[in-house]
């Protein structure tokens, strides 16, 4: 076991635990050679983007994971909520959490639908059905789901209340891949669900992402939006966009995809080790994949009740921070908070307690390839000697801060 000293942590003048920083969301990289060999072949054929094999490969691998109909691969994820919001008709007023990466409220946004902020249930971090009910008015269009940290929504009552409604309901799965709900994996869900490979997403195109769905009429209008409303040579049909995924992100997908299991085994390893360590640490708890589904634990995500711990989220994130374990505060403030929300709708935050109080108490810690069972529990000893002594660790912060 690990132990450390209250004097030899970093923030008392100590050496930090790690000579490199530990980042939550560091790339994950599949095998390099076979990845180099598909950007020489990409290079020989002068095919470099415009729904080429490997976009199209690619498209079918997602497909395949998710058992769904269709595929719609994009530049990024936000592209593909945006060209997904305006594909099923969005407008007015839809109904998302504001505990998720601003893009999904910025998605509705930039096209002029309003964001109306629902708060979310503090076991699963998504959104709180009976919540969503007393936020429906007559401009309501569509709910927006987010699977945070690939935690299903309760979707089948997302679903009741989009049907009584008559709304849209869609899923901003950019965290799930690979996870599940009631067994079916993520993908599958709602009207259309949205992937992100971003670098730091547990499956990565460099920049990309996708819509997934079983409606094909949806993915072909999608299609069409998404390359500008081109339905031929010369011939534009639709209002589109460039949301194109190019073919060497589709490379590095389909390389990631031969890697997954690893990544996601890895990850859950190390949440395992995590838990091993923090579990028993009196005001911490840890957010686990529910009874009987499938999780990617591509984020470990930490609860801090500081009355119980001792030390605030944010004092021990300043600890860990210190011994370059860069834990973040993952969605702090909640998007109601940044702008230009925090402006247009001063009072969303009363409807947003749960919001709130996660946005203060909820931090994730490292994991991933570059993370191993030593440094998780090199981690774990850092934090529980913190909270072992609490006053002389928050007199020191002072220090720092003054
Ligand atoms: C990453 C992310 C997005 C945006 O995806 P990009 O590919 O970065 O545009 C949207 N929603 C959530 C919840 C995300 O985490």
């Amino acid at each position: 076991m690990t132990v450390t000293s209250l004097q030899s942590l970093a923030i008392f003048g100590g050496p930090p635990a790690f000579a490199e920083p530990l980042h939550v969301g560091r790339p994950n990289l599949g095998d390099r050679e076979r990845l180099m060999g598909r950007i020489e072949d990409i290079l020989d054929r002068l095919w470099f983007t415009n729904n080429g094999p490997y976009v199209q490969a690619f498209e079918r691998r997602v497909r395949e994971y998710c058992g769904v109909r269709e595929c719609v691969a994009t530049c990024n994820g936000t592209m593909a909520l945006e060209l997904l919001m305006r594909g099923v008709g969005m407008q007015g007023e839809v109904i998302v959490p504001s505990y998720t990466f601003v893009a999904t409220a910025h998605a509705l946004q930039w096209q002029e639908i309003r964001p109306v902020f629902c708060d979310v249930s503090p076991e699963t971090h998504t959104l709180d059905p009976s919540r969503v009910r007393e936020l429906i008015t007559p401009n309501t269009t569509g709910i927006v789901g987010v699977h945070l940290w690939g935690q299903p929504c309760e979707v089948d009552a997302l679903e009741a209340i989009a049907n009584e409604h008559d709304l849209q309901l869609i899923f901003d799965a950019s965290h799930a891949l690979g996870c599940t709900h009631q067994g079916r994996p993520i993908g599958g869900f709602g009207r259309a669900e949205v992937f992100s490979f971003h670098a730091t997403k547990v499956l990565n195109t460099f920049e990309g992402g996708a819509i997934v769905t079983d409606d094909s009429d949806l993915a072909e209008k999608l299609r069409l939006m998404r390359n500008f409303g081109f339905e031929s040579k010369d011939q534009v049909v639709y209002l589109g966009s460039n949301g194109k995924m190019s073919e060497i992100s589709a490379a590095m997908g389909l390389t990631g995809f031969e890697s997954i299991e690893e990544f996601t085994d890895r990850n859950l390893v190390n949440f395992e080790a995590y838990r091993e360590q923090l579990e028993s640490v009196e005001g911490l708890s840890l957010l686990k994949t529910p009874e009987g589904e499938r999780g990617n634990h591509h984020y470990v995500v930490v609860t801090v009740d500081s009355e119980e711990a001792g030390l605030t989220r944010d004092e021990l994130v300043h600890v860990l921070e210190k011994e370059n374990v860069l834990a973040r505060r993952y969605f702090h403030p909640g998007v109601h908070r940044m702008e230009p929300y925090r402006s247009d709708q001063p009072m969303a935050g009363l409807v947003l307690p749960v919001t709130d109080e996660l946005s203060r108490t909820v931090m994730t810690l490292p994991t991933g390839q570059a993370v191993d069972a030593e440094a998780i529990s090199r981690i774990g000893a850092i934090v529980k000697t913190a909270l072992a002594n609490p006053e002389s660790v928050r007199e020191c912060l002072a220090e720092w801060e003054g």
